[in-house]
């Protein structure tokens, strides 16, 4: 039966609790409200027009042919002595009596119209199935069902009605009804029903059939709902409710195909008693009613998955508010939608209160039929999702089935439909006091997995709810035990071990003492073994400490990538200081700032540098001229205590607020990302390495000290040579390098000049590809070109000692996947957090965090910007714990890897360099002339990101 709820729903006007307040028999009251009669009946019956809604489902009929995604299937389980006769006769009383049963459709002159046939003899087709037991039966007349339901109507040749008899055994059919939606709606199904049990039983008593007169039929509301609804009024307010609005972008699996599809699947809940009656109590005590709180819980569901404050939803209504059209059969359903405001976290008794007057608004304005609306709106045009609205709810809310007709039961028989009409529908249906809850899913977005997790999610959100219905909607619990657990602990246990107390120069002395006599680094001007570089390095460290550095203490560098740039900056490691590398490539404007932002107390360079560093406050130490001086210091090994907390380096990157900012980077980071990959990638015996990273840069960091601290030797390639792809294939192939690092630009550059790079560099095996999105297109073509290379993604961050995350390309990759992050290296830990740091589910779009012992100190010199972007952690009972906020955006696959999704602020990658473009626009803007500037980065021909500018100059007073 029918709740007083559910009927309030339909017409949006009866409050629950009025009606049980004033104790009177809600048919009553409903009936009372129920307009009274106004349409008229047409006299001609010719070329009668289309209602709104058939109009627009003959439109959608019209760009998919033959979609069976408008039939709307009725499967009734007969189980008892059938009639065969009677029953016959029943459908052909009701083909009869109801006119858009016999009805075909025509394109007509200028609109499309009913064409009525007066005479339609219903062909009920007839299955006897041959089976061994009725559970055989069932299954085959199931599939028989599905099969029947996915046949496609042609509406302007053939009824828009099919029927089929299936026999499973004497005593069991089931009758399969296929209607097109043009002509029916969930409640013309009971309407249906009902007439088929009264004339099923009247011709099997043999009494003649009588069932009072229709006062109209379909066609008469269709001509008239056109007069009426000419008006406007009920199109300025939806469309000032949906101004505004932006589509629902739900998380997908895969992405959206550019004209919708309709393969369906559906995911069922089942929600037990206690929790149902609680849903209403607690509707109830906010003067609401179970269709509004399932609708808030819903939308808080959808808020939760897509960060957004704004959710639209549509929802059907019977839409039958006119006496007259109660028991017509015939499409009325109307689709409203419900556009709810999560903004400012409510808590859910308030945002429930929001609902229900959101409800109640679109119910008092609700005849103004969905086509109409979305014609008069007119969306921006995308075939790919539904226009107002990707997402529906609904409340069933017509009478349970199961009617007793003398010798025969009837109920309805359920089957497979793999059709969705949405992206997703959340239909609940009351059951026996439960309520079942069908999440329906386009199966070419989503997989099933997704949807199963999702009802899952929505079971423990409305768990949160109802236990606590005075919390913020951010603050409910959505993930249950198990996922919360795998997401955030599963995924992360990588504990290894590592020098954990070590820093750079004690292990680089540790691999100095065993191989002393080992090339480690190879240059254009010379080889250096390790004794030379560890005994020079000691002696430009005393000669630092003379000076007054020390821990804590920060020294410049300014020399291009060098032998002596290795030594100075292994020297200032010794020394206990950390090193700031001043590029001499880059601006002097450039190195002025960080010079002066860092305040470092010293600078080591070359007398051909000095210009880039003189004059400024800080002390130099020109390797070339000061040369005696230093040579004269001790050659021997030095100890000044050091710990692995200390900073290690200093690297400025692109700062949000007009100027860069320095990245404070610690020992233990440094090592504990060597530590991962020396054992993840061991290094085999005649490995060589390459330093091509300008030093300013962190990938540099691993470059140099990676190999070196293993007894690797490198080849340093200077900056000119990095400037030519060919040179630089040249120098690796003369070298024999076998690993290689570079951005994917670079990467890409090299495959674009060398298409058989394979062939030019046989000895390369691992090229590590970081610091910009690796699309799936260049992994293939780098696979083509060097089948026995391995391709390794890295993700990481200045912030987070260079790299966090990894991603083996495996060479079977297609493009139409996704080159993942991959998981978290060792002792590392990546957290995908809503707004308020709760974990997105699986899937779901979110912000990256990263924990573990890669964090940077800070940012030099920052305390507000360092307490920003580096927090406490919340999921760690270690005191100190932080975590980076990395303002990338990244889901998790099913898998545990990551998916990177771009960026959540305006920091952009432009061949490699991190560049915030609120600097650039800063800059601009420091021009007397420009007036506004505005930068974005556009995709060039080769695809490469390219930085554009827009500016408002200023008007000269004298135009040359
Ligand atoms: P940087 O500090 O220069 O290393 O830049 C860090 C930023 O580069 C990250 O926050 C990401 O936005 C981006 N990035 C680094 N590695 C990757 C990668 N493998 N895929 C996509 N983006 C990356
Ligand atoms: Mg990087």
């Amino acid at each position: 039966m029918k709740s007083i709820s559910d009927i309030s729903n339909e017409l949006g006007q009866v409050p629950e609790k009025d009606a049980v307040a004033a104790g009177v028999d809600w048919r009553q009251k409903l009936l009372a409200r129920r307009v009274a009669r106004s349409i008229p009946r047409q006299t001609d019956r010719n070329s009668l027009p289309l209602s709104f809604a058939q109009e627009r489902l003959w439109l959608l009929e019209r760009l998919e042919p033959g979609s069976p995604s408008y039939n709307r299937p009725l499967a009734l389980r007969l189980t008892g002595a059938l009639d065969e006769a009677a029953l016959r006769n029943a459908l052909q009383a009701i083909v009869d009596r109801h006119e858009i049963l016999r009805t075909r459709f025509s394109a007509g002159t200028d609109q499309a119209v009913h064409v009525v046939a007066s005479g339609c003899p219903l062909d009920l087709r007839f299955i006897e199935l041959v089976v061994s037991d009725s559970a055989e039966g069932v299954a085959h007349a199931r599939r028989l069902a599905t099969e029947e339901s996915l046949r496609p109507f042609q509406l302007e040749h053939e009824a828009p009605l099919r029927a089929t008899l299936v026999r499973c055994d004497r005593q069991d059919h089931v009758l399969i009804l296929v209607f097109h939606h043009m002509v029916f709606d969930g409640w013309s199904a009971r309407v249906f029903q009902t007439e088929l049990a009264t004339l099923y039983r009247q011709f099997h008593n043999g009494e003649s059939p009588s069932l009072p007169e229709l006062p109209i039929q379909y066609a008469d509301f269709a001509h008239w709902e056109r007069q009426k609804f000419a008006l406007q009024k009920p199109i300025k307010y939806w469309e000032g409710l949906l101004s505004g609005a932006v589509p629902l972008d739900l998380p997908t699996d895969r992405p959206r195909p550019s004209v919708q599809t309709h393969q369906g699947g559906c995911v069922s809940l089942i929600l037990p008693e206690n929790v149902a009656n609680s849903l209403r109590v607690l509707a109830r005590q906010e003067n609401a009613t179970l269709f509004m709180m399932l609708l808030a819980a819903f939308q808080t569901l959808l808020a939760r998955y897509t960060g957004l404050e704004d959710i639209t939803v549509g929802t059907p209504v019977a839409g039958r508010k006119w006496v007259e059209t109660e028991n017509l059969i015939g499409i009325f359903i109307n689709l409203l939608v419900m556009r709810s405001d999560l903004s400012g976290n409510p808590t859910f008794r308030q945002f429930l209160v929001r609902v229900r007057e959101t409800c109640r608004n679109a119910y008092s304005h609700q005849d103004l039929s969905f086509a109409k609306l979305v014609e008069a709106l007119k969306p921006q045009r995308d075939l790919s999702t539904t226009p107002l609205f990707q997402v529906m709810f609904n409340l069933e809310n017509l009478p349970e089935s199961g009617t007793e007709i003398p010798g025969l039961h009837v109920e309805e028989f359920d089957f497979e439909r793999p059709v969705a009409d949405y992206e997703l529908t959340l239909e609940v249906v009351p059951a026996g006091g439960q309520l079942k809850c069908y999440f329906t899913y386009n199966s070419d977005i989503f997989d099933r997995g997704t949807i199963e997790r999702m009802a899952g999610h929505f079971r423990t959100l409305l768990e949160g709810i109802l236990s606590s219905p005075d919390g913020q909607l951010a603050s409910f619990p959505m993930l249950p035990f198990s996922e919360a657990h795998q997401m955030l602990v599963e995924w992360n246990r990588t504990e290894a071990d590592y020098p954990r107390d070590a820093t750079i120069h004690q292990l680089f002395t540790a691999q100095a003492a065993r191989t002393p006599k080992a090339i480690a680094f190879f240059s254009e001007n010379g080889n250096l073994t390790y004794r030379e570089i560890d005994r020079r390095s000691n002696q430009l460290a005393c000669h630092l400490l003379s000076l007054g550095a020390g821990p804590e203490s920060l020294v410049g560098v300014c020399l291009e990538r060098s032998l002596d740039a290795v030594v100075s900056l292994l020297a200032i490691l010794k020394a206990g200081a950390a090193f700031l590398p001043l590029d001499p490539g880059h601006p002097p404007d450039r190195l002025a700032f960080m010079i002066a932002d860092a305040r470092i107390p010293a600078i080591i360079t070359r007398r051909q540098w000095m210009p880039l560093v003189a004059g400024k406050d800080a002390r130099v130490i020109c390797l070339d001229r000061d040369k005696s001086r230093i040579d004269a210091q001790p050659k021997d090994h030095l100890i000044v205590p050091l710990g692995p907390d200390s900073p290690a380096y200093l690297l400025y990157t692109s700062g949000s607020e007009g100027v860069p900012k320095g990245v404070l980077g610690l020992h233990r980071g440094a090592i504990n990302r060597f530590a991962w990959m020396w054992k993840n990638f061991p290094f085999q015996p005649g490995e060589v390495c390459s330093l091509k990273t300008s030093l300013n840069f962190g990938d540099s960091i691993w470059e140099l000290f990676g190999p070196l601290l293993q007894g690797v030797p490198s080849v340093i390639i200077s900056g000119e040579t990095v400037r030519e792809p060919a040179a630089t294939v040249r120098m690796l192939a003369l070298y024999g390098v076998t690993r290689i690092v570079t951005v994917p630009s670079l990467l890409r550059a090299m495959l674009y000049s060398f298409p058989d790079l394979g062939e030019r560099l046989p000895r390369l095996k691992l090229w590590v590809s970081s610091g910009e999105a690796l699309l799936p297109g260049l992994c293939r073509r780098f696979y083509e070109a060097m089948p026995k290379a391995t391709l390794l993604n890295l993700y990481g961050s200045t912030e987070v000692s260079a790299d966090v995350t990894a991603y083996v390309v495996p060479p079977t990759l297609n493009e139409r996947e996704v080159v993942s992050l991959g998981r978290p290296i060792d002792n590392t830990k990546c957290y995908v957090l809503d707004a308020h740091l709760q974990p997105v589910p699986v899937g779901a779009r979110g912000d990256l965090y990263v924990g573990g012992d890669g964090l940077a100190r800070g940012y030099c010199n920052r305390p507000e910007l360092t307490a920003k972007r580096f927090i406490p952690d919340p999921f760690s009972s270690l005191p100190g714990a932080r975590l980076y906020r990395t303002g990338d955006r990244a889901r998790f696959l099913p898998d545990g890897s990551l998916h990177y999704l771009g960026r959540a602020d305006q920091q952009v990658k432009v061949r490699g360099y991190r560049i915030e473009l609120k600097e650039v626009e800063t800059v601009l803007l420091s021009h007397p002339q420009v007036l506004a500037a505005v930068t974005a980065v556009r995709k060039g021909r080769s695809e490469d990101n390219r930085m554009v500018a827009y500016i408002v100059a200023q008007e000269l007073d004298d135009p040359p």
